[in-house]
């Protein structure tokens, strides 16, 4: 095997990767909530992989699902049946929406597969096709995904973004009212949204938005990639609003680490697709499934969804006792083990820096909000640590002004 330690990743992906990540450190192997370098350092990872490693690094029942199913079958393409991608689907279904599944590798992958969905529903029903989508959401990186993205910084430059996307203010349902026109076809939004700032829907706007998609006949899209996957303490985000979508689509976590992306969609849009009207070359990877059905064995026999919801807890009040303590720290805001510590100022960016010098891997969503994503199987002494480590970044920011 070749030793890492002597390879400079940093130097290589510098001169020979694209230029579209900003990024210090380089990680070589993770364990549990750990992410560790080549030189020895190592990390608490409240990233996550951006919220994909939910149940840490390197699961053994993970680890054991990919090998297995490697030795077994690492690809077939889908001329052809294969039993994880059919168990997968058949347990996704019964979790979700209790109809049918398309696989895909990427969130924004799963997220073309919805858009294509409802565009091909719409144009047998009257011929309609525009999706209100929300300002401050976050939906992908391809060019449809993009162009229904309400964040122009993702969008800058890459003009003619793509027809059929409008948009409407998140958590104002007159404004989504205000939207819809005679070729809306749907509803596109997140419950939590994630990249735009940690920022949960009101109970009113969600259970508002299925009303309105009720009466006019209109698809209710949900975007699941990051606030779903027990991220939030239920499987999917929506259920903390009594509701069911038409359509939702899941990514990060799903395939345990590997890139595995769901359309997942009610009885009555589950035959919208027919043989040729879509297609992955990769979509359904058996590995990358029989890693999504170990993640999904492991949320049942260890009880992940309980241990989210009370670890969340726990971490939100330990992160409220610290917006208490100082004046530039204005809320914290999310869902279980999503949650966002929201500045008076746009300081995510010194936090994280400050978070990384005391040993901990944070993310951001947006100039003020440093986001954590723990591992949903978060110890008590990762959360005492995590918790201190915050402090102590806090304490370099703040107190140090004051002085
Ligand atoms: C990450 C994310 C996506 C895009 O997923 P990729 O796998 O990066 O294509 C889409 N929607 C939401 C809400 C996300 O958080």
């Amino acid at each position: 095997m070749t030793n890492e330690n002597n390879i400079d990743a940093a130097a290589l992906c510098d001169k020979y990767q694209m230029n579209t990540y900003v990024r210090k450190d380089t990680i070589v192997r993770g364990r549990g909530s750990r992410a560790m370098c080549p030189n020895g350092n190592q990390y608490l990872d409240f990233t996550s992989g951006i919220s994909v490693v939910a149940l840490g690094h390197a699961h053994p029942a993970v680890v054991e699902a990919i090998k297995t199913q490697a030795e077994q079958l690492v690809h077939s393409s889908n001329l052809f049946y294969t039993p994880t991608v059919g168990q997968l689907a058949e347990k996704l279904s019964k979790l979700g929406l209790g109809g049918k599944v398309f696989f895909s590798n990427s969130g924004a992958e799963a997220n073309e597969a919805m858009i294509k969905l409802a565009r091909l529903w719409g144009s047998a029903n009257g011929g309609r096709y525009e999706i209100v989508c929300m300002r401050q959401s976050f939906h992908g990186r391809t060019l449809a995904t993009l162009s229904a993205t309400g964040q122009s910084k993702v969008q800058k430059g890459y003009d003619p973004l793509m027809p059929g996307f409008v948009f409407a203010e998140f958590n104002d349902l007159e404004s989504v009212k205000a939207a819809v026109t005679d070729k809306t076809v749907g509803i596109l939004f997140e419950c939590v949204q994630g990249e735009g700032g940690v920022i949960p829907a009101d109970p009113e706007f969600v259970q508002g938005i299925r009303a309105l998609c009720d009466e006019k006949k209109l698809l209710m899209m949900c975007d699941e990639i990051q606030c779903g996957m027990g991220r939030t303490g239920k499987m999917f985000a929506f259920e903390h609003y009594g509701v069911r979508p038409d359509l939702c689509t899941m990514a990060k976590a799903l395939g345990g680490g590997l890139p595995l992306g769901a359309l997942l969609a009610a009885p009555e849009f589950s035959d919208v697709f027919t043989p040729g009207s879509h297609g992955s070359t990769f979509g359904g990877n058996p590995v990358a499934c029989a890693a999504a059905l170990a993640v999904l064995r492991v949320f049942e026999e260890e009880k992940v969804l309980d241990h989210v919801e009370q670890y969340g807890e726990l971490f939100r009040k330990g992160l409220e006792q610290l917006v208490e303590k100082y004046d530039g720290l204005l809320a914290v805001r999310g869902k279980g083990l999503l949650l966002g510590l929201v500045f008076a100022e746009p300081r995510a960016a010194e936090m994280l820096e400050e978070l990384r010098n005391g040993g901990m891997l944070a993310c951001v969503a947006g100039p003020n909000v440093v986001r954590f994503l723990p591992p949903l199987t978060l110890s008590d002494k990762d959360l005492d640590e995590g918790l201190d480590m915050i402090q102590e970044a806090l304490s370099i920011l703040f107190d140090e002004e004051e002085a």
